[in-house]
């Protein structure tokens, strides 16, 4: 089986959810891949949170 993202040969894939698509990785991409994303969504709450700061002073 081939994974998804880096092209890779490999045993087992494993199904990561990537917004709405579910993509078959590898378990290193598939580690990456979570972990970029649950990075993303830190950011996005963090600058939500800061728009509704300001929001609220304006
Ligand atoms: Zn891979």
């Amino acid at each position: 089986m081939q994974c998804q993202e880096c092209q890779d040969d490999v045993d087992e894939l494993i199904p990561v959810k990537v917004g709405r698509k579910t993509r078959k990785l590898c378990e290193d991409c598939a580690e990456r891949v979570q972990e970029a994303d649950a990075v993303a969504g830190e950011a996005e709450s963090n600058m939500q949170k800061m728009m509704e700061y300001k929001g609220r002073r304006t």
